[in-house]
């Protein structure tokens, strides 16, 4: 069975996406240092450009669908993510809904794996990885021989590398096929980190 990263360009072109920082609480592990950032309301975000709108955007590690992605993946019936509302802010003061959807990704597939089937070396505590941990890396792998990692979703997080969509060959021969703008895959047993 294939897996691969989610990534989306940065090139083509598309009015750009960014975060706005609203509605955040950030989180400090009190041993690696390591700050976590949840939203406790809906994500707000910003646009720039006059370019095209995209299909998909990553904004910082949070991710937005077009209502045709959306549709995609819900004729799909894809596991492992929900729908959330967003909020535009268009930078005079103004939060204006749309019809642009936050894509929440719950599946889980343990803790961040290399080639050879090992954990990568991670923070005690939060099971943070560090830049120093992932420096040298060439690869990521999927335990399937452990039942209770991987939670059999579609779409997943590693436990501690939250923002970085995984999928597997269905979601990616599906969102190929429907030609959906500003993704591409990479297959983890190849992503260099
Ligand atoms: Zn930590």
């Amino acid at each position: 069975m294939g897996f691969y990263a989610l990534k989306d360009n940065f090139d083509e072109g598309f009015t750009t996406a960014y975060w706005n920082n609203k509605n955040i609480t950030n989180y400090t592990c009190e041993v690696c240092e390591g700050i976590n950032s949840e939203n406790n309301g809906p994500l707000v975000i910003s646009f720039d450009g006059k370019g095209d709108m995209a299909d998909y955007y990553r904004i910082v590690k949070w991710h937005t669908v077009s209502p045709k992605l959306m549709q995609v993946l819900v004729d799909n019936k894809i596991t492992g993510i929900r729908f959330k509302d967003i909020l535009i802010d268009d930078e005079k003061g103004n939060l204006l809904t749309t019809d642009l959807k936050q894509l929440d990704v719950y599946g889980r597939s343990g803790l961040l794996t290399d080639l050879n089937g090992d954990e990568i070396p991670n923070c005690p505590v939060c099971h943070r990885v560090t830049p120093e941990n992932l420096e040298g890396q060439k690869g990521l792998s999927i335990n399937l021989d452990k039942w209770d990692k991987w939670d059999g979703s579609d779409m997943f997080y590693y436990d501690n590398w939250e923002g970085n969509i995984i999928v597997t060959e269905k979601v990616k021969e599906i969102i190929e096929r429907n030609n959906i703008t500003n993704i591409y895959f990479v297959n983890i047993h190849s992503y260099d980190l």
